[in-house]
């Protein structure tokens, strides 16, 4: 709303040649535009379910190229003092997957761990777990994404996970035992397949290994759920909740 004060003190000082006042209706005509779209990315949501609609909202943004976080003014200060994220994600690290600009969030609304084929280690579960615990996030988001690497390696190297180089093969027989071997390659849609049960075992994994999580799913503090973005048309669906 900057725009707008910085238009009305301008016309309090005098400015009214034409041409003047046909610019400053137009800047508060474009401030009044993207008001409402401010305001929606600004509320804070108090259940897990309003965090859902909240990461869902933001993604049909994404998606109609119509994202608003960037045009919210960041308070330095306020963001240096604290942060109360309301969603943690677990996500690969392939860079094409952004959750901020996915979901159309400012910086300290979420969480983001990411890990290659968006597996869940032992470090990504205690840091969901400072997210749960420490900051009330929300909610968790095991988040895949088509066309995701890890996994077609998982597929390809299903036989044997040693050919490939450095300490890939503990990363990724993390894919293979549960989704890899679930899928036959044969089969056209075997990525997508793999890659959805890839994200959906997350959720049974963080519900397995940590009490915590577990814990505050129980209270309704919290939900776990899993989604699959598509890259081509940005769109997020979610494949288990
Ligand atoms: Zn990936």
């Amino acid at each position: 709303m900057r725009h707008l004060n910085q238009s009305i003190s301008f016309l309090r000082r005098g400015a009214t040649t034409p041409r003047v006042l046909l610019a400053v209706f137009a800047t508060v005509l474009a401030s009044l535009a993207f008001a409402p779209l401010v305001d929606s990315v600004d509320a804070a949501p108090s259940t897990p379910d309003d965090a859902i609609a909240k990461l869902m909202d933001g993604n049909k943004r994404f998606v109609k190229r119509k994202a608003a976080a960037q045009k919210i003014e960041i308070d330095g200060a306020e963001l240096a003092a604290g942060q109360a994220p309301f969603a943690a994600i677990i996500r690969c690290a392939d860079s094409r997957v952004a959750p901020e600009i996915c979901f159309d969030q400012p910086l300290g609304r979420l969480f983001v761990c990411a890990v290659a084929g968006n597996v869940t280690t032992v470090e990504g579960i205690a840091s969901l777990e400072y997210g749960v615990a420490v900051l009330g996030t929300k909610l968790i988001v095991v988040m895949g994404h088509s066309q995701c690497g890890a996994v077609s390696a998982a597929i390809e190297h299903r036989g044997d996970t040693s050919v490939l180089p450095g300490s890939l093969p503990q990363l990724i027989d993390q894919i293979v035992s549960p989704c890899a071997l679930s899928v036959d390659p044969a089969d056209p849609e075997a990525l997508s397949k793999a890659i959805e049960c890839n994200a959906n075992i997350g959720v049974s994994e963080l519900l397995k290994r940590s009490t915590v999580i577990k814990d505050a799913v129980d209270s309704g503090k919290l939900k776990v759920i899993a989604g699959v973005q598509d890259l081509a048309s940005g769109v997020f669906s979610i494949t288990r909740r």
